[in-house]
């Protein structure tokens, strides 16, 4: 047996002593807090915490958070962080004039990945995933999920979820797998798009199902990629093998993806930087989540997506990175906070309900990871010395994050 306790902590976030599993609307600018504080954690759990008054006199190893805030670790819902070349000279491109989907239009942006990723090997992909992810955990993520979609052939698709498991079965932190097949018509198939999804659908989702390569299915539904129609077929075939749909939506404009997100019972729909009433209101009467990318629209130049009326409207919003080489070469999930406040207009409080809570709730782990609650797993992040929440914000691109303890360790 081992343990672990923090002591003299300013302020404790998020700390429970009833389980929530997601906080909506109004709940979402409420958090938990407890000032001189003190978390015990055993054996990669929590044990117990409360105020200094009542701290256990001693561990095996102790702590001092003087000044400091302990949080949970952040659950990251949408990452690619698979990928085996970035795309700076598209970033370039891009600085020069050229759009998103122009550089697409070209076989540039995701048919870039792919074609680098298709010569790449196995051990090369998993090699550049793992760094990423330790990157990431050193800014604090402690739960993460991970996309294919760079393959486009079975092959590549299939060796692209080969190294998710690889990363599942190594990381100290739990990673959740997501089959994205259709993230574009490869190149080849842009005269027969009815072959390519009949290639996802007939051998694509067997194989990867029949392996138990994936949790979920994801379908980049949206201008220039899949229509709705195509989304909705491709999803119906996923949950026949049992994969839950989780899907990118409205990022490039108001396609219909959140409702075909909906109509398929979406565990959530990502992106949503082009949202209208109708698509809050339909969230409203769904259980689907909204999970917003902030750092894409900040790479992209395009709009961030309406969080406000969102939560005005009483949804339960999720934030994520989308790290990726093409949109979002970033997995910095404290930046995304900020921009989430800053550019969004998400109080502190919401903004880590949405990275830490929802966020888990939208990899379904809730009931282990998202809020410091006994027995939960112990993923936790040590603040630098800060005054109150908005500390963590406000001091955007700052190295906030001091220490990260991962199932009770020291990252
Ligand atoms: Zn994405």
């Amino acid at each position: 047996m081992s343990n672990l306790l923090i002591r003299n902590i300013h302020l404790l976030i998020q700390a429970e002593t009833e389980q929530r599993s997601l906080v909506r609307g109004k709940e979402m600018s409420q958090i938990p807090m407890l000032s001189n504080a003190y978390v015990l954690v055993e054996n990669g759990r929590i044990k117990a915490f409360g105020s200094m008054a009542n701290c256990p006199e001693r561990a095996d190893q102790v702590l001092d958070a003087t000044g400091r805030i302990v949080l949970p670790a952040w659950c990251d819902s949408h990452t690619h962080i698979v990928f085996a070349a970035t795309r700076e000279e598209e970033f370039v491109d891009r600085i020069r004039g050229l759009s998103y989907e122009e550089i697409a239009e070209r076989g540039g942006g995701i048919l870039n990945s792919a074609r680098k990723l298709q010569k790449a090997t196995e051990e090369e992909l998993f090699e550049g995933a793992w760094g990423r992810l330790q990157e990431v955990m050193s800014m604090g993520t402690g739960a993460i999920e991970v996309k294919s979609g760079y393959g486009l052939t079975l092959e590549s698709e299939l060796k692209m979820l080969r190294v998710v498991r690889k990363l599942k079965e190594k990381s100290p932190i739990p990673v959740k797998a997501t089959f994205l097949g259709a993230h574009a018509i490869p190149m080849e198939y842009k005269s027969d798009r009815e072959a390519y999804i009949t290639l996802i659908i007939k051998e694509m989702l067997p194989r990867v199902a029949g392996e138990g390569l994936a949790d979920y299915c994801d379908v980049f539904c949206d201008k220039g990629f899949f229509t709705p129609e195509e989304t909705i077929r491709i999803l119906e075939a996923g949950w026949k093998w049992g994969l839950k749909p989780k899907i990118h939506a409205n990022e490039l404009g108001l396609t219909g993806g959140v409702q075909a997100g909906i109509a398929q019972r979406a565990i959530s729909v990502d992106h949503l930087e082009y949202t209208s009433d109708v698509e809050i209101e339909a969230l409203k009467q769904s259980n689907t989540l909204p999970t917003l990318l902030p750092g894409c629209a900040f790479f992209l130049g395009i709009p961030f997506a309406p969080a406000r009326q969102m939560i005005n409207a009483g949804l339960p919003v999720v934030l994520a990175t989308d790290f990726n080489p093409g949109s979002c070469p970033s997995g910095n999930m404290p930046f995304v906070i900020s921009l989430a406040c800053a550019k969004m207009n998400m109080l502190p409080e919401e903004a880590i309900n949405a990275a830490t809570l929802n966020g888990a709730k939208a990899m379904e782990l809730e009931k282990e990871y998202g809020t410091i609650a006994v027995g939960k797993v112990a993923n936790l992040i040590i603040t630098r010395p800060m005054m109150s929440l908005a500390g963590l914000p406000y001091a955007f691109g700052s190295k906030v994050v001091e220490q990260v303890v991962v199932k009770g360790n020291l990252v």
